[in-house]
């Protein structure tokens, strides 16, 4: 399913947590080198944190092109044939965190 033109208004437009109360599978594609990975819209939400997070708005670029110009959203619930045929999603699996050091006079 493609996004329809998005509006100026956040609220009317399709947002990740209304994916993911559907159940979908969204797409990440870049246009750019023609890589894409597909979420679960659910796990997209856990991980941005922000429920009106709009669906069409690509939450990060494409690790390849280190840009997101060319990265185009597409969300849709998946067929039960496209399940059993066995679909490769990407999965969170941890969450890193890191310390971050500097030198200070005493
Ligand atoms: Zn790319």
């Amino acid at each position: 399913m493609m996004p329809a033109v998005p509006s100026s208004n956040k609220l009317a437009n399709r947002s990740i947590s209304d994916c993911a109360r559907d159940g979908m599978l969204i797409t990440m594609r870049c246009n750019g080198c023609r890589r894409q990975v597909n979420y679960w819209a659910a796990d997209l939400l856990q991980v941005i944190e922000d429920p009106f997070h709009e669906a069409h708005r690509p939450p990060w670029g494409c690790a390849h092109c280190r840009t997101g110009e060319y990265m185009v959203m597409r969300w849709r619930i998946p067929a039960a044939s496209e399940l059993a045929s066995g679909l490769t999603v990407r999965r969170p699996v941890k969450k890193i965190t890191k310390w971050i050091w500097r030198d200070e006079k005493v």
